[in-house]
């Protein structure tokens, strides 16, 4: 994509305070200069109120014709036999790769300093490709298999590499567990190995992932890029998160051949939805990972440099960071930070 051509985002709402921090983030985006155009499309407990369906087919060829979107938190009715939404998209549109971003942000409580991670999750494979079953008719025993390919774990390692040649990050490092399973986990460093060889400016390491974590809480500065399976990415990228302060400040992105939709870690909040009080740093900087992918780097730079600044001082912070504001105070001085 050029940077010239304004392209077209699917916008999903979502479910709690979702309302609240994406209207609060097209006000950032609006004052960032993006140049973006919005489809708004029902999804979660909200389509099922307006269309009796958590994942309508007109939300689906939105994001098919505009494969990008911009999605807040989604409710799942809990025991309706309504199927979880975010399971499905990620499932219809092929989102192999989850990127996680862990950047100490100043201002944000938290227990380190100058961390500056990220997380490359594999996000279709693993223990949840869905294939359980009980081993037994007494329902003694249960099993799920773990399924790791070699088409499934290249084109991760390949994700991982090229993003790091583009965003100049300097090492990436294969975590496994492939001393205790040799066949799927050691595929799966098989082929993170083979990739490594086409990417010699960048310095390529293997960890285990116990001591991997060990080293996230004792030197959580030292690790620049993690590519990893789907469970043992699914933990990492919460711990990555709380390394710099929550999953309220943690942004996403689920990146498909086809589509990449954009997205907070955190849920609809139930607590406080509806009150104004809700953090939209997540989403805003989530946003701001949509900007980089269609290379709008000048309006990505501009959201994060007015975030960061209300981030920064206690009067425009929101209540879940210790601070005083409200969701419009905080959005007024992101807005004012940009100018
Ligand atoms: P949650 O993340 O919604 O809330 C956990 C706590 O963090 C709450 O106290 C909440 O007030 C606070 N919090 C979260 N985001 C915040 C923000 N932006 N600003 C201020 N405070 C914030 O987790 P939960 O309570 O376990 O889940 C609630 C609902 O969200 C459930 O229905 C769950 O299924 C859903 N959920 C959706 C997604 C998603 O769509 N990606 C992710 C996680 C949970």
């Amino acid at each position: 994509m050029s940077e010239t051509e304004t392209p077209t985002v699917s916008l999903i709402r979502g479910d709690g305070i979702g309302p609240e921090i994406a209207a609060a983030t097209l006000r950032a985006l609006d004052a960032a200069g993006a140049k973006l155009r919005f489809e708004e499309v029902p999804a979660g407990m909200g389509a099922v109120d307006t269309d009796k369906d958590p994942l309508p087919q007109k939300t689906i060829d939105s994001i098919t014709r505009n494969r990008l979107a911009l999605k807040g938190p989604l409710g799942t009715p809990v025991g309706s036999g309504f199927r979880s939404v975010n399971v499905a998209l990620r499932q219809q549109f092929d989102l192999y790769a989850n990127l996680r971003p862990a950047r100490t942000l100043a201002g944000v409580p938290s227990r380190y300093s100058g961390v500056d991670i990220i997380v490359v999750r594999e996000n279709t494979e693993d223990l949840y490709a869905g294939v359980e079953h009980y081993v037994d008719p007494r329902r003694q025993a249960a099993e799920s298999i773990a399924i790791i390919t070699r088409y499934g774990s290249t084109r991760i390692a390949e994700y991982a590499y090229e993003y790091a040649r583009r965003h100049g990050r300097k090492k990436v490092a294969a975590v496994h567990k492939a001393n205790i399973m040799k066949l799927s986990n050691g595929l799966f460093l098989e082929c993170c190995r083979e990739v490594a060889k086409r990417y010699p400016d960048i310095q390529s390491e293997e960890i285990i992932v116990d001591a991997c974590c060990m080293k996230l809480v004792v030197a959580p500065e030292k690790v620049d890029m993690i590519v990893t399976m789907n469970l043992f990415g699914d933990i990492i990228s919460d711990l990555t998160a709380g390394l710099i302060g929550g999953l309220g400040v943690a942004p996403a992105a689920n990146i498909g051949v086809d589509a990449a939709i954009f997205e907070a870690v955190h849920g609809t909040a139930p607590d406080i939805a509806g009150q104004g009080l809700a953090n939209p740093t997540a989403l805003m900087l989530s946003a701001a990972m949509l900007l980089d992918h269609v290379k709008q780097d000048a309006a990505a730079a501009r959201l994060r440099k007015g975030v960061h600044a209300a981030l920064a001082d206690d009067a425009s912070r929101t209540g879940d960071l210790k601070g005083k504001a409200n969701t419009a105070g905080f959005t007024d001085a992101v807005l004012r930070a940009m100018d």
